[in-house]
């Protein structure tokens, strides 16, 4: 047996995958087994190598592997790999905040650590519940949209507005409306759901604990894109009528939008504001809740605690590594220097329009799609073929159903680029013709 088998044998015998369909794979699947990555490729054992098509799962947003991430991952190791930050502070947890701070959304001035995206919502919705338990108020529910996707945990399944993620926990999860996803593709589409939206906030405001969104762009179900207007009447309803709102920006902060956060886009600032995947660059599961002050107000002076917290919140080899991320994003000018990219992307997706079985097409910053079905499932196979394809032409491009879609590395050379964007065009062609 060589290397290669003895890992996949160990592999199929023990390892449970995520968001994977175990029958199948245990008994048909040949699996990549990785070996390395660099840049925006993966490389697999039997010695080939794939352009990362979506930053593993829109983490690496400056590549894999980065020489400045391996190298502060490393310096920060042989000092201080890990401490608790519970009343004790360190100077990668505390200048993180300052520098997080400095880039963000105005208004949001303070960070609380957690592990990853999942984690960084559940604290949003908990310090909404909790900011509204200590001013007496019984604002317990949430309102999300519908295809909204905040993450794995209870708390932010019960936001997710995709029923098929949600069906088996139904009854279970907590107490959650859904408005109508502005995502339809169309400006009227976009125009009555904002009236669903501002309807259900006059309507529900006063038993909502926040409102939480994915600003722009709805990733998990299938890159669905929203305008920048929307955004901002939300904004404006919430304040009118008390509501905190919540963005979540796991997946669109760190210039994948185009801009640093998507919120930008609409000049607008949330209540609280969840990062994670590209915040460490990729490189280590890590997450952060910023606050407002208004939200942090009665813990500051009315002497409440926030009883929440995880073991490694604020964990030092990550804060490190996060530090690093937005030494590079403002030293090597990542956002000027990927606008020629999404240009590129652009055009791209707006040509793929005409190729056989695409029925439309979308792309913002360094986001492009295009759906092979009129109602794009997650279900749907022929996404699937076109990954195969992609595969033999080397390129990972894993697909949501029916939406096939790139989110490469912001890193990733104009060269890369326009090989990845070919391939995903040979492969269309390929799986569909
Ligand atoms: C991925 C994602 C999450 C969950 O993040 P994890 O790090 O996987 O827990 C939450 N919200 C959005 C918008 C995401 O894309």
């Amino acid at each position: 047996m060589t290397e290669r088998e003895a890992i996949v044998r160990a592999d199929k015998a023990h390892v449970w995958h995520p968001y994977t369909a175990m029958g199948r794979y245990v008994n048909e699947a040949d699996p990549l087994v990785l070996v390395r990555a660099s840049g925006a490729y993966v490389h697999d054992a039997d010695g080939r190598r794939y352009l990362d098509a979506n930053a593993s799962w829109w983490v690496a947003v400056l590549g894999h592997a980065h020489p400045r991430l391996v190298e502060a991952l490393r310096r920060q190791s042989e000092t201080m790999p890990h401490v608790a930050l519970a009343g004790v502070t360190h100077e990668p947890a505390a200048r993180l905040a300052e520098e997080l701070v400095a880039v963000a959304p105005d208004g949001l001035s303070r960070v609380f650590y957690s592990d990853d995206g999942s984690t960084a919502v559940e604290a949003a919705m908990k310090m909404a519940l909790h900011y509204r338990h200590l001013r007496g108020e019984r604002r317990t529910r949430f309102l999300a949209l519908d295809g909204a996707f905040h993450g794995e945990t209870l708390g932010c399944a019960s936001l997710g507005g995709v029923e098929l993620f949600r069906r088996p926990f139904a009854g279970v999860v907590i107490d959650c409306l859904h408005a109508p996803s502005p995502a339809t593709g169309d400006d009227d589409g976009a125009a009555r759901a904002l009236e669903a939206m501002i309807r259900l906030v006059e309507s529900e405001g006063d038993s909502l604990a926040a409102v939480v969104v994915e600003p722009l762009v709805q990733g998990a179900s299938g890159m669905r894109m929203y305008p920048a207007s929307y955004l901002r009447e939300l904004a404006r309803v919430c304040r009118a009528h008390d509501v905190l709102w919540i963005a979540d920006e796991v997946f669109t902060g760190y210039g994948r939008t185009g801009t640093m956060w998507a919120c930008d886009h609409a000049d607008v600032s949330p209540d609280l504001l969840c990062t994670a995947k590209g915040f460490s660059g990729g490189m280590l599961p890590m997450g952060a809740t910023l606050v407002s002050e208004r939200v942090f107000a009665p813990f500051l002076e009315g002497g409440a605690t926030f009883h929440y917290g995880h073991s490694f919140c604020g964990n030092p080899l990550g804060a490190a590594v996060a530090r690093e991320v937005l030494a590079i994003f403002r030293e090597e000018r990542i956002l000027a220097q990927a606008a020629e990219k999404h240009a590129t992307i652009a055009a791209a997706f707006e040509r793929f329009r005409e190729l056989p079985g695409v029925v439309r097409t979308r792309s913002l910053g360094m986001i492009g799609a295009l759906d092979l079905a009129e109602s794009s499932s997650y279900l749907g196979t022929i996404g699937w073929r076109v990954y195969a394809e992609a595969l033999q032409r080397g390129a990972w491009l894993r697909p949501l159903g029916d939406t096939v879609y790139v989110t490469p590395p912001l890193t990733i050379s104009s060269a890369e680029l326009d090989e990845l964007l070919a391939i995903v065009e040979a492969s269309v062609r390929a799986a569909v013709g």
